[in-house]
């Protein structure tokens, strides 16, 4: 079978129902918009195990997203949405490109949470969008940027909450959203320790995709950690 679409995690095939998708979770790592590549075994597994459990978690708290079904240890069937093309960054704890960008050290306390806007382009390098951008450019109306804001904060409180219980600090996220042929907007996309930063609470080891990023090794064995710690709590 073609895929529909394939990126440069996932594959997306159509769905065996009207209106699905089904997403395949690949083992390719890539970093820098697409400079760095690697295949890791196992990373599909455990980037679909993480993600599965925090998007049944969302679910349970009344979080509108496209997931209906699991139907392999790297396979899905979601909610056929168009994806808006903008990359929803929460930001808890100052790092990665923040840091950079405003010579922040990595790590500093914030003294609120960043939700800013990206452009999902990697050929032009993902650039940050103002609202004015937004609508100049006819992405989403100022409705779909309240949605859009409102259901990252409350994923965001959801998230920590539960992360915390699992010791890990949730530095920062990327989320996607996606629009229903009903006109609804709910979440998208995957949530692994591939789009966010994940810190051991203690040690303020990194397990996630930093790890690959920067050459720290464990890339695995971090992301294997987060997801024992979620399942010890959540299953
Ligand atoms: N992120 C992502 N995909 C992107 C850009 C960012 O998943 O295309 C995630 C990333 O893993 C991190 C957060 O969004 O958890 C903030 O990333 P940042 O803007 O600091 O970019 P980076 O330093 O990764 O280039």
């Amino acid at each position: 079978m073609q895929p529909i679409y394939e990126g440069k995690s996932k594959q997306v095939f159509a769905g065996s129902e009207p209106d699905t998708y089904l997403i395949h979770f690949k083992d390719d790592a890539t970093a820098g918009n697409g400079e760095k590549h690697d295949t890791l075994l196992g990373k599909g597994v455990l980037n679909a195990a993480i993600s599965n459990l925090l998007y049944d978690y969302l679910t349970k708290n009344d979080v509108d997203t496209h997931l209906l079904k699991v139907l392999s240890d790297t396979d899905v069937l979601v909610r056929q949405v168009t994806v808006i093309p903008i990359e929803v960054i929460i930001r808890n704890v100052a790092a990665g490109s923040f840091s950079k960008k405003y010579g922040v050290e990595e790590g500093s306390a914030l003294k609120s949470t960043v939700v800013e806007f990206s452009l999902k382009d990697d050929a032009l390098g993902d650039p940050m969008l103002a609202p004015s951008h937004i609508y100049a450019l006819g992405l989403a109306s100022d409705g779909d940027i309240a949605r859009l804001t409102s259901q990252a904060l409350r994923i965001n409180e959801l998230l920590s909450a539960l992360l915390a219980k699992c010791g890990i600090r949730l530095i920062d996220f990327k989320l996607e959203f996606g629009r229903t042929s009903d006109g609804r907007l709910i979440l998208c996309d995957e949530i692994s320790p591939d789009s966010c930063r994940l810190w051991d609470a203690e040690t303020n080891k990194k397990l996630d995709k930093d790890r690959f990023r920067r050459d720290l090794g464990g890339v695995l064995e971090g992301y294997a950690d987060v997801l024992e710690r979620l399942k010890a709590v959540l299953l």
